[in-house]
């Protein structure tokens, strides 16, 4: 058998879930892609810019059911790329913000395998401004700070009395464990009237949007499903103003259906 060199995996961003959100560059690699490798959170417009004779492989999993350990996702790319593929791994949002891109990489480069990474739009900043905040803003925020709200190792090992004072914080993967959260900001000392909002299915058909403060957020928010963003700060009050996205002319998906599951 002739042996062919390896093909190239590309990490490609897909964005919050408006497929225009996706980078032409991140498009170009998807229309040329032999195998696309995703998430779930990938939206059904995004996967049909492939070829019809691309594979699509889906990696990831429904809350609560059982998905692909990365041990095999990393082989996947590795295998698939030895047979001389163009691989597209296409992650939500930025392929390198919670998404374990860091990790394929480190897979890749012990293989000897080539790939590049396409960054993406994340949703940490695209959620907040697709409910019209701005996570930093002249005189009220110079500085902003992703955290994971839902991580293998327990959210109190975070350094929350420096975060409380970064300026504005957005919480990713926090929706279930809103209450908890809000509870550590205040013991390090926000203010129960700090504005908060949380966004679920942002930049898609299905956004919605609940605004309060500490003090309330976690029971306006309780109808939100996932994925949703939380963001704490004084920024969150530019909404009232600045809120500017209609969901029924989205892109995106604009029903559950469309979300790949
Ligand atoms: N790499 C991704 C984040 C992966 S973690 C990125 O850069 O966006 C998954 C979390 O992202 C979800 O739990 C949720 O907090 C957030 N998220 C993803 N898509 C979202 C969307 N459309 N609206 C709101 N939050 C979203």
């Amino acid at each position: 058998m002739k042996s062919r060199s390896p093909g190239l995996v590309s990490l490609v961003g897909a964005g919050p879930g408006d497929p225009e959100l996706l980078t032409v560059k991140g498009l170009k690699r998807l229309e040329g892609a032999e195998v696309v490798v995703h998430d779930r959170l990938v939206s059904a417009q995004l996967l049909d810019r492939a070829k019809s004779s691309a594979r699509r492989i889906d990696v990831g999993k429904a809350p609560g059911v059982r998905r692909w350990p990365q041990s095999r996702i990393n082989t996947l790319l590795v295998a698939e790329a030895r047979r001389g593929r163009r691989v597209v791994r296409l992650k939500g949002g930025d392929p390198f913000v919670f998404g374990r891109g860091g990790e394929e990489c480190e897979a890749l480069v012990a293989a000897g395998i080539p790939f590049e990474i396409v960054p993406g739009v994340t949703s940490a900043i695209a959620a907040p401004a697709c409910a019209g905040i701005p996570v930093t803003h002249r005189g009220l925020a110079s500085a902003f700070a992703v955290v994971a709200g839902h991580t293998s190792a327990p959210l109190e090992q975070l350094d929350w009395a420096a975060l409380v004072r970064v300026g504005t914080l957005v919480i990713l993967m926090g929706r279930a464990r809103l209450p908890e959260i809000v509870a550590l900001l205040l013991r390090h000392g926000m203010s129960e009237a700090t504005p908060a909002a949380v966004i679920s299915h942002a930049s898609t058909g299905l956004q919605q949007a609940a605004r309060g403060s500490l003090a309330d957020i976690a029971a306006r928010a309780r109808e939100l499903g996932s994925p949703a963003t939380v963001v704490v700060g004084e920024v969150v009050d530019l909404s009232e103003r600045l809120a500017w996205f209609t969901p029924g002319e989205a892109a995106g998906p604009t029903a559950r259906e469309g979300v790949v599951a």
